[in-house]
């Protein structure tokens, strides 16, 4: 596949983790993409402030586990937009009001993960701000990322990379996307990267409200979570891993309806 072997230039084994997670968050968000589903804005107004500060030298601000893949903002000067936990950075050709509506989104979903997170007595430790990194254009983000024209966002340590801003609005999963790649960063935190991806796309897909449309794939397989998590780790294709990840998302369902939902956050600290 065109993807993979593009991301094959990474060698190091830290670089095929992040791009094999990347490769599957970008699989859903195609495929939600595809099904043109809307979304509601929601949660409430975060306190913001705004600086604009001149293009960084990506060498000097990217930690060398993740240089290679999070140049800074290809054109115009950087603006940054901070809500509590998270600061936006963004170009002038990005509208105000459309970043605040992102960091109102994902205050709202740290709020809700903080609340299941309690439930199932876990502390998230704070590795405040967590970066949001918004591209102009699809060019940009494949270029800064090296990910697929069609992946909607990618998550990597404590930041978040996005696509333009009126392509995932404008194909309905800009909110999910943003409520799936924050619950990755809790996932990996709590895990320390050590969560099964089965356990990890499939809990990401709960918390970003991704059951309705993954419920309509068809999982005609009854695969086990070991035959799952292996043909997630090498989908054959964009259209393999669909349903693949609509049978993580099955599992993590089966798991919270005879365990709890709090059972399966604590097995993330388990594993
Ligand atoms: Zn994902």
């Amino acid at each position: 596949m065109k993807e993979v072997s593009k991301n094959r230039k990474f060698s190091r084994s830290y670089s095929r983790l992040i791009v094999l997670v990347c490769l599957l968050c970008g699989s859903a968000a195609l495929w939600l993409m595809l099904r043109r589903q809307q979304t509601k804005p929601g949660g409430n107004a975060p306190q913001v402030s705004e600086k604009r500060t001149p293009p960084t030298d990506p060498a000097r601000e990217a930690p060398p586990r993740t240089r290679v893949l999070t140049p800074a903002l290809p054109n115009n000067a950087v603006r940054t937009l901070s809500s509590e936990k998270f600061r936006a950075r963004f170009s002038a050709r990005v509208e105000r009001r459309e970043v605040e509506s992102v960091l109102r989104t994902l205050e709202a979903a740290r709020a809700d993960v903080q609340h299941r997170t309690a439930a199932a007595a876990l502390h998230q430790s704070e590795q405040s701000p967590l970066d949001i990194v918004i591209h102009d254009t699809t060019g940009d983000f494949v270029a800064a990322t090296g990910q697929p024209w069609w992946a909607a966002a990618v998550t990597h340590d404590n930041q978040i990379e996005l696509q333009p801003l009126e392509i995932l609005r404008s194909r309905g999963v800009l909110n999910q996307t943003l409520r799936h790649e924050y619950a990755h960063t809790i996932i990996d935190q709590l895990s320390h990267g050590r969560a099964p991806r089965w356990l990890a796309e499939g809990l990401a897909a709960h918390i970003a409200g991704e059951g309705a449309l993954l419920a309509q794939e068809k999982v005609t397989e009854e695969l086990t979570v070991e035959e799952l998590e292996r043909r997630l780790s090498h989908p054959a294709s964009p259209e393999e891993m669909h349903k693949l990840y609509a049978a993580a998302y099955k599992e993590v369902q089966q798991l919270i309806r005879t365990e709890g939902e709090a059972s399966v956050w604590r097995r993330l600290v388990q594993e």
